[in-house]
């Protein structure tokens, strides 16, 4: 079918949004703002002399319940992109050897322009115009589906009042993330730390490609009241957490990343396309707080999209 659609965001609702349209015969244009592929699923490199570790800031490891993503496991395992992290039960997963690979790997077939930023979506008789902070000039496509966390996509889509509806509906918790190393490398050192219900301003712990990388998560409570604060504060508060838990080591540094929509607290309910204009939305917010729903979520909006267009 030969219908110019464009996907907003390359995180793995906008990848599985792709596929399941390249699997309908419609090749799809996907475009993000960011420099990388993934959106939340992030990785961040760090260069030691010659090599380069990774961290991983956002999603930690992901876990498949659905048919549909099981597939995608399954043949990340098969092609060593994907491997299982520590020893869980449901297993979890991450990508290998950073999380970037595994979003690489699954999208190498896929058209995907980074560092272009959607500023405007209008309708167009029936097609549906885009302008874009690159070329600038409207274009127009038969068909949308943007990705965004709710609040940016509320803002974006306002031409779009029922989707609009939709978008409103939802809420996150917002995360703030802490990059850093070890001088030198404790011994007896895990690859996780779960701090799970446990008091504190922490939520989790692990290390990224390799064990002298990590990043600490903050928990929902802490993140919520203080994302927006200065982040030299920030950085002193979540430093000394760590200090104290690694209290006989030498803890470096690296950065900081603060996520003001990081895990879907409340889910956005109401349609997923626009009543009359091929636009659809697809994210987490649609259907749970992690990877496999925003997964879920972009086979369903490309569905939606397919039967109006077809
Ligand atoms: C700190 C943290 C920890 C997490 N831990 C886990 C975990 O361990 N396991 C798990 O399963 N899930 C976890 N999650 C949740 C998981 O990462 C998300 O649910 C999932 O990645 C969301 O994917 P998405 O495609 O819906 O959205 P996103 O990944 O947010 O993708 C949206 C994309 O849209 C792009 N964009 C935004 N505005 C524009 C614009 N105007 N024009 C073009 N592009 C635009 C963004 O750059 C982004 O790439 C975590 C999230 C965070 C932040």
């Amino acid at each position: 079918m030969s219908k110019k659609v464009i996907i907003i965001g390359s995180g793995i609702a906008g990848i599985s949004s792709s596929l399941k349209l390249k699997s309908y015969g419609i090749n799809s244009i996907i475009v993000d703002k960011g420099n990388f592929i993934g959106g939340r699923v992030s990785t961040k490199e760090i260069k030691n002399n010659s090599s380069s570790s990774f961290f991983f800031h956002g999603a930690q490891f992901f876990t498949a319940k659905t048919h549909e993503f099981k597939k995608i496991i399954s043949n990340g395992v098969n092609g060593k992109y994907v491997k299982e992290f520590g020893n869980f039960d449901p297993k979890r997963y991450r990508g290998n050897k950073t999380m970037r690979d595994f979003l690489l790997n699954l999208s190498n077939e896929l058209n995907i322009q980074q560092k272009v930023k959607i500023v405007k979506v209008k309708p167009d008789n029936d097609k549906i115009k885009i302008l874009d902070n690159k070329i600038k000039k409207w274009v127009s496509y038969d068909g949308v589906i943007s990705t965004l966390p709710a609040p940016q996509n509320h803002e974006l889509l306002n031409q779009f009042p029922l989707l609009q509806k939709t978008l409103k509906t939802g809420s996150y918790h917002a995360c703030i993330a802490l990059m850093f190393t070890f001088d030198e490398i404790p011994s007896g050192l895990n690859t996780y730390y779960d701090f799970y219900k446990k008091p504190g301003i922490l939520s989790w712990m692990a290390s990224g490609s390799n064990i002298n990388v990590w990043t600490a998560h903050t928990n929902e409570k802490f993140s919520d009241l203080n994302y927006h604060k200065d982040k030299n504060f920030l950085k002193e508060k979540i430093m000394s957490s760590i200090k104290k838990f690694f209290y006989s080591s030498k803890i470096k540094f690296h950065s900081l990343h603060v996520w003001r929509y990081a895990k879907v607290a409340k889910k956005c309910l109401g349609p997923q396309i626009d009543p009359k204009y091929s636009v659809a939305i697809a994210g987490d917010f649609l259907e749970g707080p992690n990877v496999e729903s925003a997964f879920i979520s972009g086979n369903k909006a490309a569905n939606l999209i397919f039967n109006r267009l077809k």
